[in-house]
C-alpha cells in the first residue's frame, strides 16, 4: 500500500480514488469517522470541525461527524471516510525549532491519504506533531487562550485537503489555496484560506450526483 502525503514544503501524493457516489435520492450525507486523537481538547476538535465545515459550506455536502468505534450499525451515509491522527493533538509544550535549511525546516508530512493500486482509499491520516511544529511560532505569538483555536483551524485545513483527495480521487494539486501541495505556516494560520472556485464546483457536482440530480 502506498501513501499520499501533504508536506510542509513539498508534497508527494499518490492518487486517484474512484469514490463513486451512491446514486439515489438520498441527501448527500458524508460520514466522517475520526480515530483517537491524543490530547485533542474539545475546543481544538470544535475548531477543526468548524474549519472543515466552513471550507465546504457552499458545496451542499452534509458532513456527519462520528468517532471511530462508536458506530451502531444503523448509520446511513452515501460516502464514508476515516481520518486517523498521529502524535500529540494539543498545544502544550509548543516549541519553535530552527533549521539550517531555512525557517520552515525539512519537508514535513502534515497529512496523507492511503492509496492502493494508484487509487485513493477513503482512509486518511493527520500528523498532529508536524502540524503543531509547523504552526508553533504563530501559535506562541498568540494569547494562550487562542492557541487551541489556531491549532484546530490548521488541523481543519489539513483535514479538508486530505478529504478533497479522498472525495474526488484527485492526486494532482492546485497552485494556491487549501489544495496546493505545500502548506506553509502562513497558510495554516492565516485568517482565511479557501478552496479554489473550480474545486468547490467539483464538490457541488459530487453533491448533486450523490443526491441523484442531473447536472446542467
Ligand atoms: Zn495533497
Amino acid at each position: 500500500m502506498a501513501l499520499s502525503r501533504i508536506a510542509l514544503l513539498s508534497l508527494a501524493l499518490a492518487s486517484v480514488a474512484s469514490a463513486e457516489p451512491v446514486i439515489g435520492s438520498l441527501r448527500p450525507s458524508i460520514g466522517l469517522y475520526l480515530g483517537p486523537a491524543p490530547g485533542m481538547s474539545p475546543l481544538v476538535q470544535s475548531a477543526m470541525r468548524a474549519e472543515v465545515e466552513a471550507l465546504l459550506d457552499s458545496t451542499g455536502l452534509l458532513l456527519d461527524w462520528r468517532l471511530l468505534g462508536t458506530q451502531t450499525g444503523t448509520e446511513v451515509h452515501t460516502n464514508l471516510y476515516v481520518i486517523r491522527f498521529r502524535g500529540h493533538c494539543h498545544t502544550r509544550d509548543l516549541r519553535v525549532l530552527y533549521s539550517e535549511l531555512g525557517p520552515y525546516g525539512d519537508p514535513t508530512i502534515l497529512g496523507l491519504s492511503h492509496t492502493s493500486d494508484n487509487n485513493i482509499l477513503p482512509f486518511g491520516q493527520i500528523d498532529c506533531d508536524n502540524v503543531r511544529r509547523s504552526i508553533a511560532a504563530a501559535a506562541l505569538s498568540r494569547e494562550e487562550s487562542q492557541r487551541e483555536a489556531v491549532l484546530g483551524r490548521a488541523l481543519g485545513r489539513v483535514f479538508a485537503h486530505e478529504l478533497f483527495h479522498m472525495m474526488t480521487g484527485r492526486s494532482g494539486h492546485s497552485r494556491k489555496g487549501v489544495f496546493k501541495a505545500s502548506q506553509r505556516r502562513e497558510d495554516l494560520t492565516s485568517a482565511r484560506l479557501e478552496f479554489e472556485t473550480g474545486e468547490l464546483e467539483e464538490l457541488r457536482q459530487l453533491a448533486r450526483r450523490i443526491a441523484g440530480h442531473k447536472q446542467n
